[in-house]
């Protein structure tokens, strides 16, 4: 069985940057499962895995608008402190929910503090950066009705609900 939509996947994972720091990884955990076609993981691994077999071994260089984005100087503002009620200490690397225009939930990172001038940051925290995988495919089954109707996978390293 090769990977393709509606399949459930597992793929042990290691994610680095340019600079080669480990950025995430399956390592030492439970694989990562996730259904091909749904938009569970990025377009360009997605793209990288399809048509792949239990056992495959892949490296993948994949740049910015198959992975988080570009970095969008659009996305930093600058707020007032005011903005922020409720929270007791504001602090450079605080993350917080907040709507984007279009209405989609994001989130925000604080980049700087100055006075009365908080600086907030909507880019992803990968946005603009080039991804290296290497990925090894561990399973794939088929997804059940369920899980298609859901688009994730439910199970072992998946949904639970
Ligand atoms: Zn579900």
């Amino acid at each position: 069985m090769s990977i393709a939509a509606n399949k459930a996947v597992s793929i042990d994972y290691t994610l680095t940057n340019d600079a080669g720091e480990v950025i995430d990884s399956s390592a030492g955990g439970a694989p990562l499962v996730y259904l091909q076609g749904a938009g569970n993981i990025i377009p360009g691994l997605e793209k990288a895995l399809e048509g792949k077999d239990v056992g495959d071994e892949l490296i993948v260089a994949i740049e910015p608008e198959e992975a988080y984005g570009e970095y969008s100087a659009e996305l930093v503002s600058t707020l007032s402190r005011s903005m922020f009620e409720g929270v007791d200490e504001l602090e450079v690397g605080m993350q917080f929910h907040a709507s984007a225009p279009d209405g989609q939930m994001q989130i925000v990172t604080i980049r700087d503090l100055d006075g009365d001038d908080v600086t907030v940051d909507g880019n992803h925290p990968l946005a603009g950066q080039r991804l290296n995988f290497k990925v090894k495919v561990i399973s794939i089954r088929d997804a059940s009705q369920e899980e298609m109707a859901h688009g994730h996978v439910h199970g072992e390293g998946g949904h639970h609900h």
